[in-house]
């Protein structure tokens, strides 16, 4: 197992005292936010970029706090954050949209118990054929769409002071459906009030060309997008053209099962030159809201006890793991509106 004061003494020249050391570093006094407000994007440390608390598939219409207990939650997602705590994870980007069972008290309760930085989003979930989409999205225009997510930056999220991390969202495969069009653009259009970087749920690579068209047709750089679940497009070739562009490309989903195509991932964008702009995370957790105490919940150690050791093995150096989970992250995630000119 590898301990986070392991981890820091083999990381040797990155992490000190909780500063990031030369290499590439996001710009003076870059910031991430937090459910706990803002830090330091250089004091965000080992990062898991795309995890998971709670997810409620019920669907827009039906979804709702009243659904589950949140103290069930709490005690069932705290033991595995400590967990991946104990292995050296120091930063954890929820990414649980709402109307898909976001509850931001809840990850700011867990991140006081686990010591953990959380971040948590705004934005609307279009993949699935649209379950997750609440009535206003069909009604309303792009513009007003970001309005309400540039608002709970401003002000918080549903009254409580929270802010977002980062814009969450999502579309299935190409062709975008109007509705998937429109939320893309509105995430565009939110990033350039606030600075957050987009994340969005793509269900292939060219699904990645088509949200990567609008996005840049609002005025945002490839570099304000992230690409979840690169690893489900085959075709390297759409991921390598991503980070070519500036786009940040996330490997989620690691778990036993998916070491190989994961090695296979990282190790094409290293011979390409493209590591600074990789991503990786297990895409786990899941209390699964209306299932008996949520169900089998996946733990986020897999990187720490099987995967990094597998990159290892197959030569990736400390340097090249402090730039996917330590370096990567703290750019990817640091707040700040990436426009073309
Ligand atoms: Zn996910």
């Amino acid at each position: 197992m590898l301990t986070r004061r392991t981890f820091l003494r083999q990381s040797g020249t990155v992490l000190m005292g909780g500063l990031l050391l030369p290499g590439r570093k996001p710009g003076p006094g870059a910031s991430v936010m937090t459910v706990n407000g803002p830090l330091g994007a250089g004091q965000l440390g080992f990062t898991l970029t795309h995890e998971h608390v709670m997810v409620d598939f019920i669907g827009a219409d039906k979804t709702s706090p009243d659904r589950y207990q949140a103290e069930d939650v709490f005690n069932t997602a705290l033991p595995v954050l400590r967990s991946a705590k104990e292995r050296g994870c120091a930063a954890f980007v929820d990414c649980t949209p709402a109307y898909l069972g976001r509850n931001v008290q809840l990850l700011q309760r867990l991140a006081a118990a686990s010591g953990l930085h959380i971040l948590s989003n705004t934005g609307y979930y279009g993949a699935a054929k649209e379950k997750y989409l609440p009535a206003h999205v069909y009604t309303e225009t792009a513009e007003q769409l970001a309005a309400r997510w540039v608002a709970e930056w401003e002000q918080g999220i549903e009254g409580t002071g929270i802010r977002p991390g980062f814009i969450k969202t999502g579309t299935d495969k190409a062709p975008l459906t109007p509705a998937q069009q429109k939320i893309i653009a509105a995430a565009a259009i939110a990033h350039l009030a606030t600075g957050l970087t987009i994340g969005v749920h793509t269900g292939n690579g060219a699904a990645a060309v088509e949200q990567l068209e609008i996005i840049q047709k609002h005025g945002a750089l490839p570099s304000a997008k992230i690409w979840i679940h690169a690893q489900s497009e085959p075709d390297a070739a759409y991921h390598v053209a991503a980070a070519r562009a500036g786009g940040w490309v996330s490997f989620d989903g690691v778990s036993p099962s998916s070491i190989t195509t994961h090695i296979t991932c990282l190790q094409n964008m290293k011979r390409e030159g493209l590591l600074k702009q990789v991503l990786v995370s297990h895409d786990a957790g899941w209390y699964h809201v209306g299932e008996p105490q949520g169900g089998h919940f996946r733990d986020y150690n897999c990187i720490f006890d099987t995967f990094m050791p597998a990159m290892r093995q197959h030569g990736f150096t400390q340097q090249e793991i402090n730039t996917v989970f330590v370096e990567n992250p703290a750019r990817a995630f640091a707040t700040g509106v990436r426009k073309s000119s």
